[in-house]
């Protein structure tokens, strides 16, 4: 089961009224490498890890990044909210207003919807951990190019933290798959 925090898992501060910027974002919201892709990925792989360890991993990891998609949600709307008609005219958020208004809705920063197909569950532990590191610098390198293209300091401040926190990620699920490999090993000797 899961307790909801009433709060963020850290402070989003948007200092600026930027509907393309939060187009790109968005990115992030429904995108391949994005944070419902991972959450989704990880707390559904969990079942087949062969040590509680590497299950408790997962729960933790895929928990953590559905704190993530609700503040990466979070800037998307804070972006967007104050925006008027003619703010959102002419940019990339447009395209999303006229569907959705200002409700953030998982889809890529190109507005191809969020799918399952970006994630797999294959029912071995190497083949899962090995996706999930990969997955981990894909987000790594989605913030980076995310950082790059923002101009508003506290949605870069953010970032940088959201960055940091899949460094950590990718460096827990190489952990990981050494512990799962050492298991798969041992249990062929007698
Ligand atoms: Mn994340
Ligand atoms: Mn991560």
């Amino acid at each position: 089961m899961w307790i909801y925090e009433k709060k963020l898992e850290y402070p989003v501060r948007v200092n600026t009224t930027n509907p393309t910027l939060a187009a790109m974002i968005i990115e992030q919201f429904g995108g391949a490498d994005g944070e419902l892709s991972a959450g989704v990925r990880y707390l559904t792989q969990r079942w087949t890890m062969p040590t509680g360890k590497a299950k408790a991993l997962l729960t933790d990891i895929g928990t953590e990044e559905l704190a993530h998609w609700e503040m990466i949600g979070t800037i998307v709307y804070k972006l967007t909210k104050d925006a008027t008609i003619e703010q959102i005219k002419g940019t990339p958020f447009e395209a999303h207003y006229a569907n959705h208004g200002k409700s953030p809705y998982p889809h890529n920063a190109a507005g191809a919807p969020w799918t399952i197909t970006y994630l797999n569950s294959k029912g071995d532990p190497v083949a899962d951990l090995t996706e999930d590191m990969a997955a981990e610098q894909k987000a790594r390198a989605t913030y980076e190019h995310l950082i790059r293209i923002s101009d508003d300091p506290g949605v870069i401040d953010t970032l940088r933290f959201l960055r940091e926190r899949e460094v950590v990620h990718f460096q827990r699920f190489g952990e990981a798959l050494c512990i799962v490999q050492e298991h798969m090993c041992r249990k062929k000797f007698y």
